[in-house]
């Protein structure tokens, strides 16, 4: 029989956080109002994160494992843990413990009330950098000014799932998977419960300034259409800029004497202007149109290497 919650968590090297991770867990689980079961996925560790997730999977039943072949990334982690997950209710969570385990009854008790959807959303940051936090806070904004579907500000992926949400999100084809967008996109009855976040429990942080960085224009890019017209934009901006200076220099060359046109500092100024304008525009299109040739390639979203705890051992790779 299917257990009534699944908790989906991605590991990436976290060979520190998983003791501290596992006694929490557990001692939540113990008192929800059903079974559960602990859904690991490691996401290419290259520490001792998956030996240590087998090890809790022979001493404890509900766990149950993925480890995929390579590091694919933490959205991804998060996707195959979402299409293995049996639960009624799906509850995605880091493993770094700023998601507090604690929170997770709270969101069954709105579960129950009917909401579909119960995302954590966070009061505050602790301990990260100033830098991190006014990124943070200013792409959250920008997202939420461009996209096309409402995208509630500072949530992470950490929230409870009902399972026709699961379904749906399983069943969309997309390769850029920017869950919390997508989450939001699916609809139905959705509510936030606010927490602080706490800081990492142990190690160093595993979402570089890349990562994050990747995982920020994906949203945007997914989400809105704007990026786009914004090089319409300023291509017309360009040309106005263009048509005024045209104008102006016939009127000095037949009216001014004087005029003050002399060397080409102009010139090389409008030069690099328009260069700038049109590099924008094409690394604007490049994203879209990059985006449009991953969907095309079809390939699998990960490869797995190993299975623990599920009956259909043999799927390989997962589309
Ligand atoms: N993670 C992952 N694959 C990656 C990077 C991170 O599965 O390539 C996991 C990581 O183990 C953690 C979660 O994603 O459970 C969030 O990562 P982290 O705490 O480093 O990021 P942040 O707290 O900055 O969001
Ligand atoms: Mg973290």
């Amino acid at each position: 029989m299917s257990p009534r919650y699944s908790i989906v968590l991605p590991i990436y090297n976290e060979e520190a956080n998983l003791p501290e991770l596992y006694r929490r867990l557990s001692q939540v689980i113990n008192y929800l109002d059903g079974d559960a079961e602990i859904l690991f996925v490691d996401d290419g560790s290259r520490d001792r994160s998956l030996s240590l997730i087998r090890d809790l999977h022979h001493r404890d039943p509900r766990i149950c494992y993925l480890s995929f072949a390579r590091n694919f990334g933490h959205q991804i982690a998060v996707t195959a843990g979402l299409n293995f997950a049996r639960g009624d209710a799906i509850v995605v969570m880091d493993s770094d413990l700023q998601d507090p385990p604690e929170l997770i009854p709270k969101m069954a008790e709105r579960w129950q009330c009917g909401f579909h959807v119960v995302y954590a959303q966070r009061n505050q940051r602790h301990r990260e950098s100033w830098f991190k936090r006014l990124m943070a806070y200013g792409f959250y904004r920008v997202l939420r000014h461009l996209a096309d579907v409402e995208i509630p500000t500072d949530t992470g992926d950490f929230c409870l799932m009902d399972r026709r949400v699961v379904d749906l999100l399983n069943a969309m084809p997309e390769r850029n998977r920017y869950i919390r967008g997508l989450r939001a996109w699916v609809g139905f009855r959705q509510t936030a419960i606010l927490f602080d976040r706490d800081p990492r429990f142990a190690g160093p942080v595993k979402y570089t300034f890349r990562k994050s960085l990747g995982l920020a224009i994906n949203g945007l890019v997914s989400f809105s259409r704007v990026p786009l017209r914004l090089s319409t934009y300023l291509g017309l901006v360009a040309a106005a800029i263009a048509l005024l200076m045209a104008i102006l220099v016939v009127y000095w060359r037949l009216f001014s004497p004087n005029s003050p046109l002399t060397g080409y500092a102009t010139i090389v100024i409008v030069v690099f202007f328009l260069g700038a304008v049109q590099l924008i525009s094409i690394g604007i299109l490049g994203e879209y149109i990059g985006r449009i040739y991953e969907e095309i390639k079809g390939r699998p979203l990960y490869t797995l290497a190993e299975v623990g705890g599920f009956q259909e051992v043999n799927r390989c790779t997962l589309s």
